[in-house]
């Protein structure tokens, strides 16, 4: 028989829930269910580093798109975001990425994050570790998840990290050692030569265990509230019309991801009142600040057309394909066993930020993501992000009805700064490309083109070709109890209610400067030992 009550119930089994999936399933004497509304992750392309070619392409995820972005001439933007176990560790191009301390310091101090400056952090980014290469002050091995650097790199990167050099960036080892600033391979989710999503590394070795459910393919429709306190869950599972109520004993955990926790929170009539009342859902706790403080990192690219086959392009042959995966079968090598972004980095365009805050990735080929063109010929792509965005969007519900899509706005570039320093960092990444050391590989610029030289002309190339980088966060940001903007207290308690919390990348209050797989797993690991009560 079904059980149809548990300790801890988990909304989402993303990058997060499968973290705690495991780290509350430790004890045997607790019941946990996993809740997840996407599939298994059997298909192949989920577990060889290339796959990532397909992800953002529809595969294993919720076709969501933004509104229409007010500053980018009203394009809507497609906005990829997971629908499968391991959530976005499962699709994502696998960059293990940290940022640098000051970013977990802001949140302690200018968000009153208390708990969460670099300090408390850092020993659980080294819990969750599996380091390959380190075992450093910055660096843990042995924890569940697989870290390592790039198998087989191409000519093309060393070029690059020369080019950097001749514009005076320096090659960096380690973007989440000492230093963040420079050029060099990016350290990446990977375990002898296999993505490590979270369902991977976390969930497959504990799922034995007597203790802990995982349902997938199960949509989690709204939380149960009865007297300010959450009860547990009403659930519909694929195939069936009919919903079910499932109980939690001692806590619901809300872990489905920036856009699905505001949106599941809002579905459950926690939010902000006039909205909830806008769209027909009844008011259960008005609570401001749920869906607001969207932050997302925009990017913009560089593609040229390369002198030869110096990328991975030529492998959209079947044949090559082919061979390809005849490689990585027996050696375990080759192309099928590369992320595609392997390489990368991190510069200014602001000359006195604190830190870096424009990243880059080297994407070996071009078309890799959606939406970014394709070359007849081999190319290269150089994608460029500024990092500590000033603007703010939101998450809100379209309808009442669960199943509808919410209404995502990262409303890019509200704030003007947001748009200049991002187009000079598309500026920078132009002139890595253009840099002697990368002349035997890169022939010519292709887009934005020679022609696009005044900001006015980068600024329409960005109207029409910028694209997420896929780290939105702050959607249920951490603050101080007091803040009507917050959304959980930094014990990651819902406020105001009893028995809930929130524990995935929307509780960040400010997006890192980095990718955002490593800080949610960090998130997840903390806030176990929350829930567990080993810290106050
Ligand atoms: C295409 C892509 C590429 C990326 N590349 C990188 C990268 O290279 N490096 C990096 O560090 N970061 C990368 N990121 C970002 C990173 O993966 C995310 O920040 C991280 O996965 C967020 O984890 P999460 O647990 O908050 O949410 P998710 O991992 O998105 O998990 C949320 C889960 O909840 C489920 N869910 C949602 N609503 C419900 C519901 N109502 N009922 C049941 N289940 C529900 C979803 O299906 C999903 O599986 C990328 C993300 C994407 C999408």
């Amino acid at each position: 028989m079904r059980h149809t009550e548990f300790d801890y119930i988990i909304t989402g089994g993303g990058s997060a829930g499968c973290v705690l999936a495991n780290r509350l399933s430790a004890d045997p004497s607790i019941q946990v269910l996993l809740l997840e509304a996407g599939g298994a992750d059997h298909h192949p392309l989920f577990h060889v580093p290339a796959g990532f070619a397909k992800m953002t392409k529809g595969i294993g995820s919720w076709g969501w798109n933004t509104v229409p972005q007010t500053h980018l001439k009203n394009r809507v933007l497609s906005y990829t975001q997971a629908k499968i176990i391991g959530g976005g560790s499962t699709i994502n191009a696998q960059l293990y990425t940290r940022g640098v301390p000051a970013d977990y310091d802001d949140w302690e101090h200018d968000a009153g994050a208390r708990g969460w400056s670099f300090r408390d952090v850092l020993p659980y980014f080294k819990r969750a570790e599996n380091n390959q290469r380190y075992a450093n002050e910055y660096h843990g091995y042995g924890g569940p998840l697989g870290v390592s650097y790039p198998i087989s790199p191409l000519p093309i990167c060393e070029a690059f990290f020369q080019a950097g050099q001749e514009l005076g960036i320096p090659f960096n080892p380690d973007f989440n050692g000492a230093h963040q600033e420079g050029l060099g391979y990016y350290q990446l989710t990977q375990f002898n030569a296999r993505r490590s999503s979270t369902s991977v590394a976390y969930l497959r070795p504990v799922e034995d265990r007597p203790n802990l459910t995982v349902q997938l393919r199960t949509h989690v429709m709204r939380v149960v509230l009865e007297n300010g306190r959450a009860t547990g869950v009403e659930v519909a599972s694929r195939g069936s019309a009919l919903t079910q109520f499932l109980r939690a004993r001692r806590e619901v955990i809300v872990t489905s991801g920036t856009i699905g926790s505001p949106k599941l929170l809002l579905h459950s009539g926690i939010g902000p009142a006039a909205h909830l009342s806008a769209v027909g859902v009844p008011v259960v706790h008005d609570l401001p600040g749920v869906g607001d403080n969207l932050q997302d990192h925009l990017d913009l690219f560089v593609i040229a057309e390369c002198t030869g086959d110096h990328t991975y392009d030529k492998y959209n042959q079947p044949h090559r394909a082919a061979w390809a995966g005849l490689q990585y079968l027996l050696w375990k090598k080759g192309p099928a066993a590369s992320s595609l972004f392997e390489t990368g980095g991190f510069w200014y365009a602001d000359k006195n930020a604190r830190s870096p805050d424009i990243q880059f990735h080297l994407g070996l080929g071009s078309g890799i993501e959606a939406g970014v063109a394709r070359m007849r010929n081999p190319g290269v792509t150089l994608n460029s992000a500024y990092l500590r965005p000033r603007s703010r969007g939101t998450v809100r519900l379209a309808s009442a009805d669960p199943a509808a899509a919410p209404l995502i706005d990262p409303n890019y570039w509200a704030d003007a700064r947001d748009r200049e320093l991002a187009i000079d960092g598309l500026r920078l990444a132009r002139e890595i490309l253009r840099q002697p050391a990368l002349k035997r590989f890169v022939m010519a610029e292709r887009l934005p083109g020679d022609a696009m030289k005044t900001d006015a002309d980068l600024f329409e190339f960005a109207c029409a070709h910028s694209k997420t980088d896929y780290h939105p966060v702050g959607t249920c940001r951490i603050g101080p109890a007091t803040d009507r903007t917050s959304v959980v207290t930094p014990d990651l308690r819902v406020i105001g209610l009893e028995g809930l919390r929130v524990a995935d990348a929307s509780v960040m209050p400010l997006v890192p400067s980095c990718n955002t797989n490593a800080p949610t797993i960090m998130v997840a690991e903390k806030a176990a030992d929350h829930i567990l009560g080993r810290l106050d």
